[in-house]
């Protein structure tokens, strides 16, 4: 996903409704307060009642809601405003079929890569329900799904959509009696059948459950549809539409394969991820063997230009035709793909499409191809097409982390200096100004809100300097085989996380590296570096200085440049290994001032720091 440069369309929006919020936020407390004064008695005044507080944004009537003992996290309680979807949330209590169990939900329309819909037990004594444990969105019930076979037919005289989707499950031997599938709240399930057979199914915001198949594998078929809203992420216009966000029956967000059929007026090409099967343009199937997180389909009124380079079929599937456009989009693309197919892994497909939309407010990776936001390019399609492996080859659920928007920024910056359109500098840009300005909420481990203006601050910029910082100390060469190794020894069909990232650093550079992110991954902080007990005496012909550089607070590992500056400045480079690091290094001439990090490009807070030199 890339925001940028429409962030901004989301932050305005953010700031008008900012006020009117506030004040929502502080008459649904009061009003949480009040109603909790009565007693209350079911499942579902608990659900009204958690309803008002989530749409309030008050997490301390959500505390005062649950069961003595339990410890959930509302932070997104607080946050979901923050997010730029304004949509407001419903919550309401579901049996669970073959036990005494009652679940909560609270659910709304989502957008991908962004908040979710959350799911709680109801604990405590049935004359007073209260909330229990979350489950969260990546602990499964009853089942996985490992593929789709899904057909998608656009109407776009009604604006609406109809889908089937056969899911492929793998039941769990787990302590639930149900499985348990997430689909967007927008939609409505009008059938579903096991094996194909009918089954009792419940629809509740954006949960599906049906009783736990008896065998290891079933086919779990959803039929639903929608009225899609001209505007937004997933939508539908006189001559566009894209399903974006959680539009098929997923658990976890976990990757899986898919075989897609769409079908749109004769008019209109579409597309989804994979490679192209047999199909006429106006029911054409896509089949992607690659599990990934997040499917996307689009199709439209395109005009396309086709260019062959080296076994890929590049194609710009624009609104408008522009051979200039088209050509602009095809340079950037054809030229990611080289330079991360040479240096990272070899591109899995056998062609990639950039899809120009008027709608969509931003750019989306799918992996094959990418749905972007007529103002993101032809700028955005480097990010996008670095998604292949950072989200395709490796995929990403967005549950724990965005560790690939972090791979995906850093890359922008990687294929900068490859293609010799930029800087030699690891991150490309000033990451001492970064590290004054970035915000310190949450580590870079913990935000997973691609939506939200300080998760992506992390997410995406601190992200892509942290693996700045790494590639500064382990050196260009070794990094390009850390990140090779990191899709290397992915397994198929898994998520990964910034842990199996640490596990390549280490695999690649030796064990002696294996704390060399914890840091910066798990402390929210950015640090500052100083000198201390900086000398100078003399040394043969010329000076021999030493001295400390101390680390605040201690854990953060760097590569610390040190300029001796006099007639003639001579440099040296101190890796600091989350503690003070002494140092040592000759000057021919008299030096003096040492200066640490001179060209601002440590990742640090604070400004210059500067030792005057005295002789020893
Ligand atoms: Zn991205």
């Amino acid at each position: 996903m890339s925001l940028f440069p429409p962030t901004g369309r989301y932050l305005r929006r953010s700031t008008l409704l900012f006020l009117a919020l506030i004040a929502c936020g502080a008459v649904g407390s009061a009003l949480g307060w009040g109603v909790l004064s009565r007693p209350y008695q079911s499942p579902g005044e608990l659900a009204a009642l958690v309803e008002r507080a989530v749409n309030a944004g008050d997490a301390v009537t959500m505390e005062s809601l649950t069961a003595p003992g339990i410890k959930n996290d509302y932070r997104w309680v607080r946050e979901w405003r923050q997010s730029g979807n304004f949509k407001r949330w419903k919550a309401g209590p579901v049996s669970v079929y073959g036990s005494q169990r009652t679940l909560l939900h609270i659910s709304r329309l989502q957008v991908v890569q962004s908040t979710y819909d959350h799911l709680y037990e109801i604990a405590g004594p049935s004359s007073r329900p209260r909330l229990g444990r979350e489950i969260p969105e990546d602990e499964l019930v009853g089942c996985r799904v490992t593929d789709h076979r899904i057909t998608v037919t656009f109407d776009p005289a009604r604006r609406h959509v109809t889908v089937t989707d056969r899911a492929k499950v793998t039941t769990h031997a787990d302590r639930w009696s149900v499985a348990l599938v997430r689909l967007n709240a927008q939609f409505s399930v009008s059938q579903v059948t096991l094996d194909d057979a009918p089954t009792p199914w419940r629809q509740f915001g954006g949960f599906i459950m049906v009783p736990k198949p008896a065998a290891q594998t079933a086919t779990l078929t959803l039929a639903y549809e929608a009225t899609l809203p001209k505007t937004g992420e997933t939508f539908m216009s006189d001559k566009e539409a894209a399903l974006t966000a959680y539009w098929y029956a997923h658990t976890g967000r976990l990757p899986a394969t898919s075989e897609i059929e769409v079908r749109a007026p004769q008019d209109w090409l579409a597309i989804a991820p994979g490679e192209r099967q047999s199909g006429s343009s106006s029911a054409v199937r896509w089949k992607n063997l690659l599990p990934v997180s997040f499917i996307t389909v689009a199709a439209g009124k395109y005009s396309v230009t086709r260019r062959e380079v080296g076994g890929v079929t590049l194609n710009a599937y624009l609104l408008r035709p522009s051979a200039t456009r088209a050509r602009e989009v095809l340079d950037q693309a054809q030229s990611a793909i080289e330079v991360f197919g040479h240096q990272i892994a070899p591109f899995p497909y056998s062609g990639y499409t950039v899809v120009e939309s008027d709608v969509f407010p931003a750019a989306l990776e799918a992996y094959s191809f990418t749905l972007c936001g007529r103002e993101t390019l032809p700028g955005v399609v480097v990010h996008e097409v670095s998604h292949t492996w950072w989200g395709g080859l490796v995929p990403n659920t967005y549950t724990r982390s965005m560790w690939n928007e972090a791979f995906a920024t850093y890359s922008e910056g990687l294929h900068r200096r490859l293609a010799g359109a930029g800087p030699d500098d690891p991150t490309g840009h000033g990451a001492r100004t970064a590290g004054n300005t970035l915000p310190t909420a949450l580590p870079l481990s913990k935000v997973t809100d691609a939506m939200n203006s300080t998760h992506a601050a992390i997410g995406y910029t601190k992200g892509a300097h942290v693996l700045g910082q790494l590639e500064r100390m382990i050196g260009p060469e070794r990094m390009r085989a850390t990140l090779r190794a990191f899709v290397t020894r992915h397994r198929c069909g898994d998520a990964a996380d910034w842990s199996d990232f640490q596990a390549a650093v280490t695999a690649t550079n030796g064990t002696e590296w294996a704390e060399c992110l914890d840091a910066w991954l798990n402390d929210p902080r950015i640090p500052s570096f100083g000198l201390s007990g900086v000398r100078v005496s003399r040394s043969g012909s010329g000076y021999e200085i030493t001295g400390t550089v101390t680390v605040e607070p201690v854990g953060f590992w760097a590569l610390i440049p040190l300029t001796a500056g006099g007639n003639e400045p001579t440099s040296t480079a101190v890796l600091c290994r989350g503690s003070a690091t002494p140092f040592r290094f000759q000057s021919r001439a008299a030096p003096e001032v040492v200066t640490l990090d001179p060209d601002g490009v440590v990742l640090r807070t604070g400004g210059d720091v500067r030792a005057a030199l005295t002789d020893k």
